[in-house]
């Protein structure tokens, strides 16, 4: 039983479905959608994958709309086919966001749940366009006895493409009271931006030097949820780079993902916060389907294995991902130059694999553990990109703010753009160049994985025995403490989580 769900669909669908329901006639209208499932670890969320626009006769317009019984058939046989849910749209054109569902609407819908759950084997979603500002809402119904379905309201309807739109139920996911902690912020882009950005549930991956300080930043911006993946132990050689780790959080081996969860709570403006650490990678099962809960997720990681399934939670699930890195030149020990590079892989953008971010060859390597065997890492060239590990404070604090840039943009649109590519920047030229085609066109995120979500044909998790040996250390050195040192951590601990 789906007890939390959402609705996402790219920008592409959005229009269409946008062209198709907001009439100059100012009547209302209606549509068949086609669905799949994205499965998280609390929250499923249904991916419209295609519209099943009506044909000539398949439904009548006075006013309201009624559709026919051929029209309902004939999508649902397509959905069938397909191995898709079906879905059903209709318009309330002078609705504004959130549409909560009208008694006129749940006995629509009610009675046509039964028979969409036989047909195509999977629940059917309603979902309402709100015509004034082009906002969803949606509900999933689930058989609660024999006969008796029932509708589970989403949290939200998200858009993603070049722009990231969510519409949120206000009810489940209610805004922070307003107090003076945001109001520089605010004064910069208005309540209802603040809002919109708040109630984003962020996944940040990677809590090193980069990752830190955009978590940072999303607290301090008034982010209300944050997920924060890391499965390393901080360690002294971080020190000059990871933004409030301490000496002391060296010798108590504490994760990075902890210390970025502590750090998010000190520093949040939110007042219902909250930041759950995961010690884990996202190619674990437990990791993947906890990075599935999020809106949009930060790539704050530097191998191929992660970024290869943040590329397909990009494209597959729906989930943008705001990447990055940084690559110092520093040839015989001398600094000749640095770049760094933040783009966002979503649909309608350039994914990590075509903007050249990872290697699909690395990811093997890394999946059989090669990239963690020093002797494979030594045998590869000097200035191999997995073998560079030069860096310093300042170049990260210039990724950080490149990546939540991109992010900036993409959700609140200065001057009503939201995308400007990917970028990369030279240090020593000080210049900025910007890539902004999409995909290459045998690139299969883009198109074939697009919106398949759970049924996406590939397998990209899996066990990941470097992530599994630092949780192994970190408790061997946990249980040298003394009983009282343990006792007193877990009890801080508990009070933080
Ligand atoms: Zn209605
Ligand atoms: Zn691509």
């Amino acid at each position: 039983m789906i007890t939390r769900f959402s609705a996402a669909m790219t920008s592409d669908t959005a229009q269409r479905l946008t062209d198709h329901l907001r009439r100059a006639d100012g009547q209302e209208d209606c549509a068949f959608v086609l669905w799949r499932p994205s499965t998280g670890a609390t929250r499923t969320t249904a991916l419209l994958t295609e519209v099943v626009l009506p044909q000539e006769g398949e439904r009548i317009i006075h006013g309201t709309v009624d559709f026919t019984s051929a029209y309902f058939l004939r999508a649902a046989a397509l959905a069938a086919d397909y191995g898709c849910g079906l879905g059903f749209i209709h318009a309330h054109p002078h609705g504004r966001g959130w549409q909560r569902l009208n008694a006129v609407d749940h006995a629509a819908e009610g009675s046509f749940a039964a028979q969409t759950q036989v047909i195509t084997g999977r629940p059917l979603v309603g979902l309402t366009f709100a015509g004034t500002d082009a906002g969803f809402g949606a509900r999933i119904w689930q058989q609660q006895a024999p006969r008796s379905y029932t509708p589970t309201e989403a949290e939200s309807v998200r858009v993603v493409g070049g722009r990231l739109m969510v519409t949120v139920n206000h009810r489940l996911l209610p805004v922070s009271p307003a107090t003076n902690r945001q109001l520089r912020t605010v004064s910069a882009w208005g309540q209802t931006t603040q809002d919109d950005l708040a109630r984003l549930h962020v996944g940040v991956v990677g809590c090193g030097s980069v990752g830190m300080l955009v978590v940072e930043a999303l607290a301090r911006t008034g982010i209300q949820n944050l997920s924060l993946f890391d499965f390393d132990t901080v360690e002294e050689v971080n020190l000059d780079r990871l933004l409030h780790a301490t000496i002391r959080d060296v010798g108590l081996h504490r994760a990075k993902a902890r210390i970025a969860a502590r750090s998010a709570r000190r520093a949040a403006t939110a007042t219902n916060f909250q930041a759950t650490p995961y010690e884990l990678s996202v190619v674990e099962p437990e990791g993947f389907a906890a990075a599935a809960d999020c809106d949009v997720i930060f790539s704050c990681v530097d191998r191929p294995w992660p970024r290869a399934v943040l590329n397909l939670l990009a494209y597959a699930h729906l989930i943008p991902v705001v990447d990055g890195g940084i690559a110092v030149d520093a040839r015989g020990g001398r600094l000749r130059g640095a770049e760094w590079r933040a783009h966002i892989a979503a649909p309608g953008r350039a994914c990590m694999e075509c903007l050249g971010q990872y290697d699909p060859a690395n990811v093997q390597a890394e999946r059989d553990g090669s990239l963690d065997d020093p002797a494979y890492i030594n045998g590869l060239p000097d200035d191999h990109p997995l073998r560079r590990k030069e860096n310093v404070f300042t170049f990260s604090t210039s990724a950080a703010a490149a990546q939540l840039n991109q992010f900036i943009t993409m959700t609140t649109a200065p001057g009503g753009i939201a995308d400007t590519g990917a970028h990369l920047y030279h240090l020593t030229t000080a210049t900025l160049d910007r890539h902004e085609d999409g995909c290459e066109t045998d690139c299969p995120y883009d198109c074939m994985l697009r919106e398949l979500g759970d049924d996406a044909p590939v397998t990209v998790i899996g066990r990941h025995l470097a992530a599994e040996q630092a949780r192994a250390a970190r408790s061997r050195e946990v249980r040298r403490w003394p009983l009282r040192v343990r006792r007193a951590v877990d009890d801080i601990l508990h009070r933080l989580v």
